[in-house]
């Protein structure tokens, strides 16, 4: 039996702007000593009333437009009540009735994700659980520097068939609204909660997701959690999990709730908001350039291949870095190669955005210069990239410092006889053909010129001299 999953997402974004939604309080840093970014109004005092700050309203649009929404000429806030203590007011200040945007879709490849909605709202505090366990912690602490900030909330239909499709559809979110300005990474995240069913069987929402790849690995424990009770004869319980980040597992946090339950109420407190067409018609001729046509831009004009394109784009600073280093550099398929390989590897690695590594365009093209001019190897090249991203130290230093060079041929074709010479079995094989030991002889050449040869010149000189 083929057990197909569906699943929909509610992602919520911090909007990138200088103060919170409802009050003049900034945006606290990422490393913000806890409740020092707070008000009357933020830490929700009875009598305190809150002031929409407007450039949400045009975040929002700009998203809608960006997802292919349709744009509702006017909307108000909603009370949405519930007791819990993130939430001081005992409700949150949201969207219901009228969002923002509804009935749009974003395209991923072919597939097409279905936005149902797009809609405003405040984040709750952060609560912080001793030990990090919401199950097993003792006590919890609140941070209302969180409260109060603003958040834009993207829900689409039941469209993803798969985790890995729930991430992708995340990356290509989180692009937009990057290129849009809207997000930034460095100072906020992304979480999501995810609903996911089986055919003809119940459904499950996790909650508060951090990440991306938090999304993948939620759903890919869910999904299989599924697979295996109806494979046994049991049922889901409709309800909501919570994901622990740590052991990857989920845990079943309360029985499910419906929308009903919120009891949500107008907000009294803000007035209408109508959005005129021509409103709209101004901020869809401001929109920047979008990803899509960013990477259609980088095939058509700079000649890379889709795949290049895409993953560049999939991170716009790496896309932005990518365009300053291609005007200072004239090999640009190569430029691309390196940087969706080997700069890209080396920065996962070390779990770093581009924006955070010390390297500088001007650093990144010289080291690829020398590789053309013949200074160094790719390999080395490859070796110096790690060092390069982590400690900042130009490449033309590093080469320097390390007496980093390519020997001359003469020399070379020394390494090559003298290995030939002891590895006699090795070159009888490759006489019969055997790749395998062609490889091995390279290798053996490589080891003894400490790597300072050009496999490929190594490979032509063997295939002469034997
Ligand atoms: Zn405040
Ligand atoms: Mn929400």
């Amino acid at each position: 039996m083929l057990m197909k999953v569906r699943i929909g997402l509610e992602t919520h974004v911090q909007l990138n702007t200088k103060t919170k939604m409802f009050c003049s309080c900034p945006l606290p840093s990422i490393d913000a000593k806890p409740n020092t970014h707070v008000c009357d109004v933020c830490l929700g005092f009875p009598g305190t009333k809150p002031r929409l700050n407007k450039i949400v309203i045009d975040h929002a649009i700009r998203i809608a437009l960006a997802l292919n929404c349709e744009i509702t000429n006017s909307m108000f806030f909603s009370r949405k009540s519930y007791f819990y203590p993130d939430m001081s007011k005992n409700y949150q200040i949201t969207q219901y009735e009228l969002p923002v945007g509804i009935n749009g879709y974003v395209l991923l490849d072919k597939k097409k994700v279905r936005i149902k909605r797009i809609q405003l709202e405040e984040d709750p505090a952060k609560l912080l659980h001793e030990g990090g366990d919401i199950i097993k912690s003792r006590l919890t602490l609140i941070d209302y520097n969180r409260s109060g900030i603003p958040l834009v909330e993207i829900v689409t239909e039941p469209d993803l068939e798969s985790p890995s499709q729930a991430r992708d559809y995340l990356g290509k979110i989180k692009s937009i609204l990057e290129h849009l300005g809207a997000y930034d990474e460095s100072k906020g995240v992304i979480k999501t909660d995810a609903n996911i069913s089986l055919p003809d069987s119940e459904r499950v929402e996790v909650k508060n997701i951090t990440g991306l790849r938090g999304v993948e690995r939620a759903l890919s424990y869910e999904s299989i959690r599924h697979k295996n009770l109806l494979t046994l004869g049991e049922s889901v319980a409709r309800e909501t999990r919570h994901f622990n980040e740590k052991t990857g597992m989920t845990f079943s946090l309360r029985l499910k709730e419906t929308e009903t339950d919120y009891g949500y109420i107008f907000e009294p407190d803000l007035s209408w908001i109508s959005i005129t067409p021509e409103k709209v018609q101004a901020l869809k001729k401001s929109m920047p350039e979008l990803p899509d046509e960013r990477i259609e831009r980088f095939i058509r004009k700079s000649g890379l291949s889709r795949e290049n394109a895409v993953t560049l784009v999939s991170d716009k600073a790496l896309a932005d870095f990518f365009e300053v280093c291609a005007s200072l550099y004239k090999n640009i398929a190569k430029l691309a190669n390196f940087t969706t390989t080997d700069l890209l590897k080396c920065l996962n690695y070390n779990n770093l955005r581009i924006t955070d590594s010390k390297i500088t365009p001007q650093g990144y093209v010289d080291l690829l210069e020398s590789i053309d001019s013949g200074k160094i190897t790719a390999r080395m090249a490859k070796e110096l990239i790690k060092e390069y991203v982590m400690t900042g130290t130009q490449p033309k230093e590093l080469i320097n410092k390390k007496s980093l060079k390519i020997i001359p041929e003469s020399e070379v074709e020394k390494a090559v006889e003298k290995v030939i010479k002891k590895n006699k079995q090795a070159v009888l094989d490759y006489k019969h053909g055997s790749e395998k030991s062609i490889n091995f002889l390279v290798g053996e050449v490589m080891k003894l010129t400490k790597g300072q040869a050009r496999p490929e010149e190594v490979t032509k000189l063997i295939k002469k001299l034997v």
